[in-house]
């Protein structure tokens, strides 16, 4: 990868050892992003004080050496969470111009802890979609192949780390919107135990389900930032006081002995391929290493794509009520009433996806229509979550793809909303059932895109999960695309 660090541990290294200090390692991806990111869209905003705060921490630096590994840490962060002074866009026209009050719990942390924002990036438009195709804002380009979507709904955070424009990334994930993009985009994305981290800053899309997490180039950078963000805050009443540091305790060792589940409605029709024969070599490493696979079923999850549409566009239809163009917002100029001007403001402000979501979650919430499909997606949706609970009783982690192929071309499902929404058949359900999800590279396919070989487990045991990810990574390898290359001269980083 880049000259000057790979990983968390090799920039602490690096920056202890004063082989560069912490403005050098923020110009050197403001660098990358100049160079790079005009041909890929990762980016809606750089931080134009990223240099002014790098030379602040390095001055401090010469003056206190004891820090924390994120001290001086670039990262980039999805434009639905807080970052003071940078404007917060959810890459909707609707809030083009808003500016936030202050720092979203996450970012609050990572600054605390001594990080250095690099910017806000791309995403579909208020989180919703599978492509980052519903950003009002312009496509990202998969840097693997840039007539290819990166996913969505973080696209833009997958990429920036995938093309090593920033090491390390946050995104959100409320029915795939991490792990999708990170198989897309040949990074691990993971997606927290619906409490992990605190939602306080984070725009609400749907806020039963969303939930904060990294993108990374390797297991053990996702554990740290997982660590650094999670645990109460006093502003998200979800949160649940768990310590941080049993990931850590979990993370150590092999999966020797560690038993996973083959759920065979994530194996059949409609699964790539290319992808199944991927996800086949996978498990053979961890079979290798000790693993013991089991057959599991989990009959309900067929349903969840509809339960989650049901589900996700209530609470979207609901919370994205506030956006009248009044307290904030886009406020439309052609208004003659009070009236007109609510309504404008939402005409104008909303893309088409959002317009539909709010439209099918009105529905579903509609007098005499919520007991048929809200209260019935609910059951369904404690089903799911039933069957994972039996599934744990006998198995540890729970494997599966994370999408049925890889990443598509543009345009070909924009026209196509359920061809879209069937992007997150694999991941949708850990969202509905709470529980901790990652997707990390598996082997990819003939023609070099990534595929994503998905984990599951129960509540808390993100740890485990990304124990079980760094076996696999040691065997794959983190692989750099085509993207990058080319800015380094064609010289393998
Ligand atoms: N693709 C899904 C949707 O469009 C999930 C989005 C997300 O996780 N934010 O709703």
């Amino acid at each position: 990868m880049s000259g000057l660090f790979t990983t968390l541990e090799s920039f602490v290294k690096g920056r202890d050892e004063r082989a560069f200090s912490i403005e050098e390692a923020v110009r050197h991806y403001l660098g990358r992003i100049e160079g790079l990111d005009s041909g890929l869209g990762a980016f809606l905003t750089v931080n134009p004080n990223a240099i002014n705060r790098a030379r602040q921490l390095d001055n401090r630096l010469a003056r206190n050496p004891a820090h924390s590994p994120f001290y001086g840490y670039p990262i980039a962060i999805k434009d639905n969470m807080h970052v003071l002074g940078l404007p917060t866009t959810c890459a909707s026209r609707m809030l083009a111009n808003f500016r936030p009050l202050e720092n979203a719990t996450v970012v609050e942390r990572l600054l605390k802890a001594g990080a250095v924002i690099l910017g806000k990036t791309n995403m579909d438009e208020f989180a919703m979609g599978s492509s980052t195709e519903n950003s009002a804002m312009g496509i990202t380009r998969n840097p693997w192949d840039t007539e290819r979507v990166p996913g969505g709904s973080s696209g833009g955070s997958a990429v920036a780390v995938s093309a090593d424009l920033a090491p390390l990334s946050l995104g959100s994930d409320t029915g795939g919107s991490i792990r999708q993009p990170a198989a897309f985009c040949g990074v691990l994305g993971l997606k927290p135990t619906y409490g992990r981290v605190s939602r306080y800053g984070l725009v609400a899309f749907s806020s039963s389900l969303d939930q904060i997490g990294p993108f990374s180039r390797c297991a053990q950078d996702a554990l740290e930032l997982t660590v650094l963000v999670s645990g109460p805050d006093g502003r998200d009443m979800t949160v649940r006081d768990r310590d941080p540091q049993e990931m850590v305790r979990e993370f150590d060792g092999s999966v020797r002995g560690m038993t996973i589940g083959i759920p065979e409605e994530f194996f059949g029709d409609g699964l790539d391929p290319e992808v199944a024969a991927s996800l086949e070599q996978a498990r053979e490493v961890w079979s290798a290493e000790g693993a013991v696979f089991k057959p599991i079923r989990l009959p309900s999850a067929r349903f969840g794509v509809n339960v989650y549409y049901l589900i996700a566009t209530s609470e979207a239809a609901s919370n994205l009520s506030r956006y009248d163009g009044v307290r904030y917002g886009y406020r439309s100029l052609s208004s003659q009433t009070l009236k007109d001007m609510y309504q404008n403001a939402r005409r104008e402000g909303f893309g088409p996806e959002v317009k539909r979501r709010i439209l099918l979650g009105t529905f579903a919430l509609s007098a005499g229509y919520q007991d048929q499909y809200y209260r019935k997606a609910q059951q369904v949706q404690s089903l799911i979550r039933e069957e994972f609970d039996r599934a744990f009783h006998e198995v540890d982690l729970v494997f599966a793809p994370t999408t049925p192929t890889p990443a598509f071309r543009f345009g070909e499902k924009l026209s196509d909303p359920l061809a879209m929404y069937l992007s997150d058949i694999y991941t949708i359900s850990a969202n509905l059932a709470g529980l901790p999800a990652l997707s990390t590279p598996s082997w990819p396919t003939r023609s070099g895109l990534p595929v994503g070989a998905q984990l599951i487990g129960p509540s808390w045991s993100e740890g485990r999960l990304l124990r079980a990810a760094r076996v696999l990574e040691e065997a794959v390898g983190f692989r750099t695309p085509p993207i990058a290359v080319q800015a380094t001269g064609g010289k393998t980083l």
